[in-house]
């Protein structure tokens, strides 16, 4: 049973590989039948705001993945952090520090200036026999956490199998700022620990705050959890994603008409696989879902690959949710009557909702301007006459024209008895009844229509001729 959170910073939207640490988390908690739970690390005030939380909660309900227990604010901790910041002073495993800023300015310098690796000497580190220097008088001091001098810090990652790291790379590191605010890899030491998480899954841009969080657990005498740190997501040439390669904004996502399975399954994807199986369900992920799989290597973001897994969700979603999506781009099909064979014959091409909504309203609405290339291209002489004619003999079996099946039937005859080839009538029926050459089927739109909406566009169309001067 496995108890993971999502602990995001409020500094701005819900960035995708944010979305999908947390989507990692979830199916694992999931699977395990343990608890899936959400923090806002909040604590640094100057960079936090109220809209970039709420985007945050928002961008989870878009995709469906709930939490459970109630959202854990770390700004409304600070009595926790406090109480285990006395505790670790009590027990002589922190101390207050008096060094200025300048002093530790100069401190860096010198080990810059000798290549040695920037780290605090220990001034005020307490020691048997050793005498502190005076406390400056009017200083304020910063609490460090006595870290290990000599020895390996080793752990077990899920994901990279066994880091190490050399104490003499971890300081005596700032656990408390001089104004009282805990520093931030002390407070998530102590979050994780009271909120019982055993797996911590993020990116492995944290690896190297492992340790250091590490030090503090062991202060503490808290369990260490797992620690599954996943590789970063990069451009198609190897690079941080940036917002040049695509939305980095999980809501940018739902405002391109993406749904939020397309996502997820392309998020699941991105960094694990189940042998070469590439469409996941819901069901499907929580089965096989194992952070082990996980790829040691850094994944590459593919947006065709997005663009054909959406294609595929629109195709397979009902048109009742397809209709209820489409509200979001001010398409609204309840009620309209032939709702489901629009939806049918849309959705087979459609790699987002805008682009479905853009099918649809070529269908649904009447043109006001014509292709003019293909105007020129497909109306000729003779071609009024020719419309007029076939407008006819529907007129005539107006009342039998229901599918697309009864159109065929009367106009295969009269393409043979005209000797047309298809285009001929097809291409200026299709401009006159969508304004271009290139939409779906003229059967399926005329059946869609019905006789009279198609009698009138096409008699708009011949009476406007096709906007050919
Ligand atoms: N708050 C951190 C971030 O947004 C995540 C911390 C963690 O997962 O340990 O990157």
């Amino acid at each position: 049973m496995a108890i993971t959170r999502f602990a995001p910073s409020p500094t701005g939207y819900l960035h995708i590989g944010g979305l999908r640490t947390a989507l990692y988390s979830y199916l694992w908690a999931r699977k395990t039948n343990g608890e899936f739970k959400l923090r806002i690390e909040d604590t640094d005030t100057s960079r936090n705001n109220d809209a970039a939380m709420e985007a945050i909660i928002n961008a989870f309900d878009w995709v469906g993945l709930n939490y459970d227990g109630k959202v854990e604010y770390q700004s409304k901790r600070l009595d926790i952090y406090k109480k285990y910041i006395d505790q670790l002073l009590e027990e002589g495993k922190a101390y207050r520090c008096y060094m200025s800023r300048e002093e530790l300015d100069a401190l860096r310098e010198e080990q810059m200036a000798n290549k040695q690796t920037s780290r605090y000497d220990g001034t005020w580190r307490p020691e048997d026999g050793k005498v502190l220097p005076a406390i400056p008088e009017g200083a304020e001091p910063v609490i460090r956490i006595k870290s290990p001098e000599e020895g390996v810090i080793t752990f077990i990652d899920g994901i990279k199998s066994t880091m190490s790291f050399d104490c003499i790379e971890v300081d005596d590191f700032v656990i408390a700022r001089s104004n009282g605010m805990p520093t931030y890899n002390f407070v998530v030491a102590i979050d994780d620990a009271l909120m019982g998480i055993t797996d911590v899954i993020r990116g492995d841009d944290h690896l190297t705050n492992t340790p250091k969080q590490i030090i503090i657990y062991e202060a503490l005498g808290f369990t260490v959890p797992k620690f599954c740190h996943v590789p970063m997501i990069n451009n198609p040439q190897g690079k941080k994603l940036s917002k040049r390669d695509g939305a980095l904004d999980v809501m940018d996502y739902k405002r391109q008409g993406y749904l939020p399975e397309a996502l997820l399954n392309f998020l699941v994807r991105l960094g694990w696989s189940n042998k070469d199986q590439e469409i996941f369900s819901m069901d499907e992920m929580l089965e096989l879902f194992d952070p082990s799989n996980i790829n040691k290597s850094a994944s590459s973001y593919n947006e065709e690959k997005l663009l054909w897994l959406n294609a595929h969700y629109i195709k397979n979603v009902s048109n009742d949710r397809l209709a209820k999506e489409l509200e979001s781009f001010d398409c609204y099909l309840n009620g309209h009557d032939k709702k489901e064979m629009i939806l049918d014959l849309s959705k087979e091409r459609a790699q987002t909702l805008i682009e479905l909504k853009e099918s649809i309203s070529k269908i649904i609405d009447a043109p006001t301007t014509y292709e003019a290339k293909g105007s020129r291209k497909f109306v000729k002489e003779g071609t009024a006459q020719m419309l007029e004619n076939y407008l006819n003999i529907l007129e005539q079996k107006k009342d039998t024209l229901h599918l697309v099946a009864d159109y065929e039937l009367l106009t295969k005859p009269f393409i043979e008895e005209h000797k047309l080839k298809f285009p001929e009538l097809f291409q200026p029926i299709r401009i006159a009844l969508t304004g271009g050459t290139q939409a779906p089927s003229v059967y399926d739109i005329m059946a869609i229509l019905g006789f009279d909406e198609v009698k009138s566009r096409v008699n708009k169309a011949l009476e406007l001729n096709f906007n050919k001067e």
